[in-house]
């Protein structure tokens, strides 16, 4: 069920439990800002999330009131990630879906990176 982004944070999210390390997540990457892992359900042949270690809802919360050096980080982690995982060529998709016609499902800011095949037009 998408959620509603505009709700305030819940620490008891799945996300927010993998990263207290409360839940299992097969580890990409991680630094001060970022935390980046193999998403359960891959809808590519490389399909990986990356999520801001703080309290973020959405994008739309984040890009608002994280502070620049929040914003830098996790930018650059994702970019990282990607490259790490070889896919700047042939390249990639960055995907973050947002509340209830994004089809967000937990709450807590996450970028999908898709690569490893063709990913043609479609939206994921
Ligand atoms: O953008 P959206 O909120 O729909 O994406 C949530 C993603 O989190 C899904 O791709 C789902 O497979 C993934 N997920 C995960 N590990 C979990 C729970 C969800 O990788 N434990």
């Amino acid at each position: 069920m998408p959620i509603d982004a505009t709700q305030p944070y819940d620490d008891e999210n799945i996300f927010a439990k993998i990263l207290r390390g409360e839940i299992p997540s097969t580890k990409v990457y991680e630094d001060e800002w970022a935390y980046a892992f193999e998403d359960i359900n891959p809808q590519a042949a490389i399909h990986t999330l990356v999520i801001p270690k703080g309290k973020y809802v959405s994008w739309d919360d984040f890009s608002t009131t994280a502070s620049d050096a929040e914003i830098a980080g996790f930018v650059r982690a994702v970019g990282k990630v990607a490259r790490d995982k070889g896919l700047v060529e042939p390249g990639y998709r960055l995907l973050a879906n947002l509340g209830q016609h994004g089809g967000q499902e937990v709450p807590h800011l996450h970028v999908h990176i898709f690569g490893g095949e063709s990913l043609g037009r479609m939206i994921a």
